[in-house]
């Protein structure tokens, strides 16, 4: 079993000197980080793209230098390396597992497209999956299309699955005869009889795979792609009328691959197991009745640990080599007990093979800063002597409203009263605050000075609170309280769609200043006007105990703070929608070069405004002449100059050209 990295509470208050080690473990680099992110000694992300052995990439330099090659924020960068050590890490482990038992197969990993369609990605797996003889899956009609221009190499396969009609048919058994190597995995008994007829009208000997609909089911948020209801694959009585299809054409032999797939991002072995060892027992009747099955497609659901925690639907309660281990343990072991040959063996783990390969850096904009540090700022006493220059506005007088004098009370005995006092009477106020100012009690003026009293005294006693053990509870719920919002350029339903439609984890945190002790707290919002369109659900890690604020340092006038979205390589960018009309963000590839530096390989520009309102049906020439029409309006009833109407309708049109989101 894998390490459970969930370590009993150390608040990352108590820790007083901080160290890149303590930032470690408050974001859990040290347990999601695996083969590919750590932190520096100048306190910068890191990556390994090669594994932790191979060059370093500073993340914070890269993107610094960015600006100079006119990318923009936010950006996708992806790591073609990183691919490929997913690539080389698989098919290392199968060939290990392969070896030390004994087993009589080979392995041939395909990468299914639909996990990560991008053309450089998919061009970069074909290139450097040439070493591990990898394939292609592919789900749909214009996934097939990809792969037959793509995969040009013979003996590379390429899986056919997801529903099929006969013109996709017949464009693989075509390809078939010009000499690739395809299987059409039969998801419906319709497509084998249209594959049968089609075959035989061409003349041509088709691979023909079956796909299990097998009883035993993945665990996780996407474990409906298994079980007897799922909507895919055969079931045993169709199997069997399979097999009389089969024999009616004499192509039994035909039938030499099958298939299954219990659901992606599979959290444990146990279904794992369970799935092989059906799908094998399945091999084995047919082989009763004379079919060798010289393939088991294994499928997906190879997981990626998110999270580190090993505990969670993010994460993996299993390593690698141990998923790969039993499913050639289990596969010898029902193959030799029933005297049926081992047949080769393929994959079609894509999350596993692009997860790591993409992160998407994005800047804070601005904070909503609720804790305050600095108590002049936001009020005064008239009677403490402090004067009073510009702030006037917040000021304290004889004539004010007596709930607020009282909350003014409160804060002033913080220091002298019973602490869970204090807190109780405190929060009671604020829950009046908004009441009387409704009922008229309050005019706009008082409700601004209680609120700010409110927010410093909160945050007095959340200082007075911090690291002390009796009173942790009251800390928690004042560092809830006090959290603040960082205003983040990007969009999650552009750029981790799965983060708001699933609740999925992904790793997020700063990519520099990570030497710094993070004060703050923060959930972060992104661009769109949606209230779902925000980040306030992270991980447990040691250090850190708190699942709706991520620990963040305080924004600086004038420096830019980064943050970053990692393992965000699989699914995120094709199921992405245009929420607010924001689009595709910049892309880069970056890869080692041979100094061990980087080289920008590619520049993927994102959308323009413009691309995205064509997508929703507005043409230029209509909208400037349209936007023309309104400024020589103005101009000719005297609302703008001749310059001003100049200036908008060039604005108007470099926003056009420009991109969606914040400059
Ligand atoms: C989606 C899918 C995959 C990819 O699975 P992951 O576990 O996400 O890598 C593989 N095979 C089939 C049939 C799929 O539908």
């Amino acid at each position: 079993m894998k390490k459970t990295s969930v370590v009993p509470f150390s608040p990352i208050e108590k820790v007083e000197k901080w160290t890149i080690e303590e930032s470690l473990k408050a974001y859990g680099v040290d347990v999601w980080g695996g083969d590919f992110f750590t932190l520096n000694s100048n306190g910068h992300v890191e990556i390994t793209p090669q594994g932790a052995e191979g060059p370093h990439l500073d993340l914070y330099k890269i993107v610094t230098e960015l600006g100079k090659q006119n990318v923009r924020l936010p950006v996708l960068i992806r790591f073609p390396d990183i691919i490929h050590s997913q690539m080389k890490k698989l098919s290392t482990c199968f060939d290990k597992a392969i070896q030390e038992y004994g087993y009589q197969g080979k392995y041939q990993g395909v990468f299914p497209i639909k996990v990560n369609q991008q053309s450089y990605v998919i061009k970069d797996i074909i290139k450097s999956g040439g070493s591990y003889n990898f394939g292609l899956e592919v789900g749909s009609k214009p996934e097939l299309l990809i792969a037959l221009a793509l995969l040009t190499e013979p003996d590379r396969i390429i899986i056919c699955n997801g529903f099929k009609d006969a013109e996709y048919i017949q464009t693989a058994l075509l390809s078939l005869k010009a000499g690739m190597r395809i299987f059409i995995v039969v998801e419906r008994l319709e497509e084998l009889n249209i594959i049968l007829k089609t075959a035989q009208n061409l003349k041509v000997e088709p691979n023909i795979g079956f796909r299990v609909k097998l009883n035993t089911q993945g665990n996780g948020k996407w474990m409906e792609s298994s079980g007897f209801k799922s909507k895919f694959g055969l079931t045993a009585s169709e199997i069997v009328q399979g097999l009389e299809i089969l024999k009616e054409y004499s192509a039994l032999e035909h039938l030499k691959l099958l298939h299954f797939h219990i659901g992606s991002q599979v959290p444990s072995i146990h279904p794992i197991k369970s799935a092989i060892r059906e799908a094998a027992r399945t091999m084995t009747e047919l082989y009763q009745f004379g079919v060798k099955i010289e393939y088991m497609d294994v499928g997906g659901g190879l997981g990626v640990d998110y999270d580190g925690t090993g505990q969670s639907h993010s994460s993996t309660n299993y390593s690698t080599q141990e998923y790969v281990n039993d499913i050639v343990y289990h596969l010898q072991t029902i193959c030799d007990e029933n005297n049926s040959p081992h047949p080769h063996i393929i994959s079609e783990s894509g999350r596993f093979i692009v997860a790591h390969s993409s992160l998407l850096v994005f800047n804070v904009m601005d904070a909503n800063l609720i804790e305050k540090d600095m108590e002049s700022d936001f009020f005064f006493d008239k009677n403490s002597g402090k004067t009073n220059t510009a702030k006037n506005a917040f000021l304290i007088e004889d004539n004010t409203h007596a709930f607020v004098k009282d909350l003014y009370e409160i804060y002033k005995g913080l220091e002298k009263n019973p602490i869970s006092e204090s807190f109780n009477d405190l929060i009671e106020k604020k829950k009046d605050i908004h009441q009387l100012f409704i009922y008229g009690v309050l005019n706009l003026k008082e409700a601004a000075l209680a609120e700010n009293i409110y927010c410093v005294a909160a945050s007095r006693l959340k200082k007075l609170t911090e690291g002390k053990e009796d009173y942790e509870e009251i800390f928690q719920v004042l560092t809830d309280e006090l959290a603040d919002i960082y205003f983040s350029n990007f969009s999650v339903f552009q750029s981790l769609p799965d983060s708001w439609a699933l609740g999925h984890l992904f790793p997020i945190m700063p990519i520099h200043r990570l030497d710094e002790k993070p004060m703050r707290r923060a959930s972060l919002a992104d661009l769109t006007c949606d209230s779902d369109g925000k980040i306030a659900h992270f991980m447990n890690y040691q250090l850190w105990k708190n699942e709706k604020h991520l620990m963040v340092h305080s924004l600086k006038k004038g420096v830019p703070y980064y943050m970053a979205a990692f393992l965000t390589g699989a699914y995120q960018e094709i199921l992405g929608d245009m929420h607010n009309l924001f689009g595709d963000t910049d892309a880069i590839h970056v890869s080692i070069s041979k100094n061990g530096n980087y080289s920008v390989d590619h520049h993927v520009e994102g959308d323009s405004i413009y691309d995205m309102l064509k997508y929703v049906g507005y043409h230029k020439r209509d909208l400037m002449e349209k936007l023309h029409q309104r400024t020589e309006g103005a101009v000719l009833n005297g609302k703008l100059s001749r310059e001003e109407a100049g200036k908008l309708l060039k604005n108007y049109s470099q926003a056009l050209a420009g991109y969606t989101y914040l400059g």
